[in-house]
């Protein structure tokens, strides 16, 4: 059976052939961007901290941030995960499982038949029960975006299809969860502060600087202090903990939804045909999608400098045969 996860359906929905390179030839590229491999050590991190009790979760957290990080990079992620910390330590959380997999069959909604080519599968970040004995699934973002109330970010999450899956996921995994709460991380917004260059400096009469400019780098701990002030005077801009919920109608959709596309997936790998959609080429925050020079005809996906094979759902492990 192959794996239809929320990845592999929003790659589909994205671009025909990105899916194609990614999750049908399996084919990923070697070198991570920044935001993803900042993303990963940070969830790397959460994982850690959701393992244990409050009282040790910061330093747990703090010793699974990836060694090699370069400092500044590794000193935002501090910033955020101290952040993270206050946010949640007294919110009186006992998680259940943690970086569970599950499985379950994708069912034609019309007759009630089970999918032969596709099951659903995932993996949740955390299930947990709250305070007042409700259970969810918790799933961890970090995003550079506005994650306000009103803002698009949330406003998404009404239709995500992730948020339905996982619902799914954990009841099949026998939790019966309220939803989902999106535990969402934003980035701090400054950036380190570097030294004014020497012809631009302008001196006082006593000597000194002007308040503006600096005669050398900020360090990373320099950096780290700032970022958790800036984290700290404007906490619900940078922590947000949002509840999601699906109605029987959303459910509804939801099993329309991933059975559609199942069979427009089904159709694209039986004809060998994966159309390419320009208007995604640059739809990450300005990043051009790592496949570009692949689709332009400057590079092979058989290069093995630039692409490895990893599979579709790496990130996955193996399962039995239904
Ligand atoms: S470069 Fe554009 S067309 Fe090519 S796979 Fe990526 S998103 Fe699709």
């Amino acid at each position: 059976m192959n794996l239809l996860t929320a990845s592999r359906m929003k790659s589909f929905r994205s671009c025909a052939r990105q899916h194609y390179y990614a999750f049908v030839l399996g084919r990923r590229p070697i070198a991570e961007s920044a935001a993803l491999s900042f993303g990963t050590a940070v969830h790397a991190a959460l994982e850690a901290w959701w393992s244990t009790g409050p009282a040790g979760a910061l330093a747990l957290a703090m010793q699974h941030l990836p060694e090699g990080m370069d400092p500044f990079v590794r000193a935002r992620a501090e910033a955020m995960l101290i952040g993270y910390d206050v946010a949640w330590r007294d919110r009186g959380f006992e998680a259940l499982a943690i970086e569970k997999q599950f499985t379950l069959p994708l069912i034609n909604p019309d007759t009630g038949a089970r999918s032969r080519t596709w099951e659903l599968a995932g993996k949740v970040d955390v299930i947990a029960r709250g305070p007042d004995g409700r259970v969810w699934v918790i799933e961890h973002k970090t995003s550079s975006e506005d994650i306000g109330a009103g803002g698009a970010y949330r406003a998404r999450l009404t239709l995500d299809g992730q948020v339905s899956q996982y619902i799914e996921g954990a009841n099949a995994l026998g939790y019966a969860v309220a939803g989902v709460i999106y535990d969402v991380l934003r980035k701090p917004t400054i950036d380190p502060l570097k030294a004014t260059p020497e012809e631009s400096r302008k001196y006082k009469k006593d000597g000194s600087l002007y308040a503006s400019q600096r005669d050398r780098d900020e360090s990373p701990e320099e950096y780290r202090d700032r970022c958790i002030e800036s984290l700290g005077a404007n906490p619900d801009r940078h922590f947000a903990q949002i509840e999601v919920v699906r109605l029987e109608a959303d459910r509804d959709e939801y099993a329309f939804d991933v059975w559609q596309l199942g069979e427009l997936m089904r159709e694209s790998e039986r004809t060998g045909r994966a159309p390419r959609n320009g208007d995604a080429c640059f739809r990450y925050a300005g990043s051009p999608c790592p496949y570009l020079a692949v689709c332009q005809g400057r590079d092979s996906i058989n290069n093995p400098y630039a692409f490895r094979t990893v599979g579709a759902s790496p990130e996955l492990a193996p399962t039995k045969a239904a």
